[in-house]
């Protein structure tokens, strides 16, 4: 892994809010838009580039820091369907994307450490890519990650703090925004808006990946969601290849545990609170929804789609049958592909990319 300081891109000109569209000078924004966040409903912010930039120059830093992978692999599924294995990557889950431009940005910017508030995949890809760039890293998660988990943050040289209570969770990762030396990259506000738009630019590279791997068009995606990160990063990819090249940008469908951003596609305020119970599906946990998740239903006219924990499990087990070793929220794409298939919005045969974020062995 490369120890040398990360070099901005040249083509990198500012960040624009997903709500109001304002634009601000390329920093760091812990509240996302500085507009949104007065009017108290927060929204994040994305990377502008120039327009005609090459795909290259469209992430924030060149020569992104990596343990020597390449592309994950796409496997083959049934008719016309395709599973994106993200679980392939270094730590085990599509959080390492994010992870590598983080803490480069770290790297380039100065700080001493990076923080994370995590139920598990986040804190290890940050936890293993802070410590190959030499930076501190504290994981802030719940009491009740597996065991196995716990153990392989601390390995990592991790600065572990455990909580029962996610208010007491959000405390900490808000005090450690304020320390000038540390990048906290997770959202400390209320409403959230969504991680750190760098690492959002990340997960471009699956859409990128993408294109090169399926064979034609590719019409439908469907991801586990959680705050949209990943769903809003894979979409950014994707209008990125409509600007150069004209092609279509697919549906994008964002699973869910219970109705949140489904709540919202149905008119209620996007600033709401959404109770519900997400079972063992804790990597798509949380009361709420974000500006960016619903952006990339919008934008790319896809849907939100209910797969609950019971529906979830029963897939999982039928994939563990079939020598598969995704962690349950992953597993959500084939139950939420089935009922989409059954719906008819993913008509028979249409191309059909399922992103499976994460292995099963970490005990999430
Ligand atoms: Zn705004």
């Amino acid at each position: 892994m490369t120890t040398n300081v990360p070099v901005p891109s040249p083509a990198l000109r500012a960040l624009e809010c997903v709500q109001c569209a304002a634009r601000y000078p390329v920093a760091d924004h812990p509240r996302g838009c500085p507009a949104c966040d007065a009017d108290g409903r927060n929204a994040n912010l994305f990377c502008v580039y120039e327009e005609d930039a090459a795909l290259d120059d469209r992430l924030p830093y060149r020569d992104l820091p990596g343990f020597g992978h390449g592309p994950t692999p796409l496997l083959p599924w049934e008719d016309g369907t395709y599973v994106k294995n993200e679980a392939a990557q270094h730590t085990g889950s599509h959080k390492d994307r994010f992870a590598a431009v983080v803490t480069a940005h770290a790297r380039a910017a100065g700080y001493r450490g990076v923080a994370v508030g995590s139920s598990g995949n986040a804190g290890l890809a940050m936890a293993a890519y802070a410590a190959a760039a030499g930076l501190e890293c504290t994981v802030a998660t719940f009491s009740w990650l597996p065991e196995q988990t716990r153990r392989q943050l601390t390995g990592f040289g991790t600065d572990l703090r455990l909580f029962d209570d996610d208010a007491d969770r959000m405390r900490c990762i808000r005090d450690l925004a304020n320390d000038p030396k540390t990048l906290t990259v997770s959202s400390i506000t209320d409403p959230v808006v969504g991680s750190h738009p760098f690492g959002i630019e990340g997960y471009k590279r699956i859409a990128w990946e993408l294109v090169e791997q399926v064979p034609g068009d590719i019409e439908h995606v469907v991801v586990p969601s959680s705050r949209g990160d990943l769903a809003w990063g894979i979409y950014l990819g994707f209008r990125d290849l409509h600007e150069l090249d004209g092609r279509a940008v697919p549906r994008l469908h964002l699973v869910e545990p219970f109705r949140r951003l489904s709540a919202v596609l149905d008119g209620a305020p996007l600033t709401g609170r959404f109770p519900g119970d997400h079972g063992r599906l804790v990597s798509i946990a949380g009361d709420s929804t974000t500006v960016q998740a619903h952006r990339a239903v919008t934008l790319s006219g896809g849907t939100a789609t209910v797969v609950p924990d019971a529906v979830a499990e029963a897939h999982f087990t039928r994939l563990c049958r079939r020598g598969h070793v995704w962690e349950r929220s992953s597993t959500t794409v084939f139950a939420a592909h089935e009922s989409l298939r059954g719906s008819g919005a993913i008509p028979a045969g249409a191309t059909t990319v399922l992103v499976a974020t994460s292995h099963l062995f970490k005990g999430l």
